[in-house]
């Protein structure tokens, strides 16, 4: 592993606590999240000045500083690349940064692949919430009594759907995200999400768990109601934004019970898009 590897991997890290910190506080904005602040400072002060200060600058006009290469392009904010800057990412031997939008990038092991068979979102409804799920998409008796098991339910039907290629795989990187800190919040809502999957757009499975699942929110909380996103790189700053406008919403005992209640996938989606309607145009 050269340095250039290691500093990488130090940033990838690092971007991941930062966007799990930002996660927690649209979705919470009272949490107390000394933990994760700490650690986000610890392990920024072990990077070089110069890459450290640019880091923050970025932070300042993206949620992402850091972004993998996907087909060529810069998948922050979608220019391609030419081979030669490519080739250098790759090799590793100093940082690079994408000419157009300055983030640093890196080149991926393996993304999450998404199928490639031309996937329309639902029955041609594309406004409000219908852009980003699909009557498919909605679980009304989740039965799994683990994190693991749950969140392999919904990537299984994620898969089974075509939304992605992988279970896996998606299984993996969403258990992996769980682990930096949990994405269950209070009112029994969780959100769990892989980041940085290649092409297409934000996809979500709403997810239904009538008994409440330990989930790792706070206290003793059981999950209750799962809205597990598959998020493409490009669409980070808008996912920040649906998180707190779904968590707003669902902070009403009212919509809430409006979810539980649904007794078939379609009632659920029929009561999802009902109760976001006002708010997620
Ligand atoms: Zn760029």
């Amino acid at each position: 592993m050269t340095v250039t590897h290691k500093l990488i991997n130090q940033l990838i890290q690092l971007q991941e606590l930062v966007v799990a910190n930002m996660q927690k506080k649209a979705a919470m904005p009272n949490a107390r999240l000394e933990e994760l602040e700490k650690s986000i400072a610890t392990l920024g002060s072990d990077l070089p000045q110069q890459v450290r200060s640019h880091f923050n600058r970025l932070l300042t006009k993206h949620p992402e500083a850091i972004v993998p290469i996907s087909n060529e392009i810069c998948a922050g904010c979608g220019m391609g690349l030419t081979k030669s800057l490519i080739n250098s990412v790759h090799k590793a031997e100093q940082m690079h940064r994408c000419p157009n939008c300055a983030r640093f990038l890196y080149y991926p092991e393996q993304l999450i692949e998404r199928e490639r068979t031309n996937r329309v979102y639902g029955e041609a409804r594309k406004t409000g919430i219908g852009r980003f799920t699909s009557p498919e998409l909605m679980m009304i008796s989740l039965k799994g009594t683990t994190p693991e098991e749950v969140l392999g339910e919904m990537c299984n039907r994620m898969a089974e759907k075509g939304f992605v290629e992988d279970a896996d795989h998606l299984l993996d990187l969403a258990l992996q995200r769980e682990a930096i800190v949990s994405t269950a919040v209070d009112n029994g809502l969780a959100f769990p999400h892989v980041r940085g999957v290649e092409g297409g757009g934000l996809s979500m499975v709403v997810g239904i768990h009538k008994k409440g699942v330990k989930f790792g929110g706070p206290g003793r909380t059981l999950s209750r109601i799962f809205f597990f996103m598959v998020i493409p790189t490009a669409t980070s700053a808008f996912y920040l934004k649906l998180l707190s406008g779904l968590s707003r919403i669902f902070r009403e005992k009212e919509s809430r019970e409006a979810l539980q209640s649904a007794v078939t996938e379609e009632a659920l989606w029929k009561a999802l898009i009902k109760s976001t309607k006002k708010m997620i145009k």
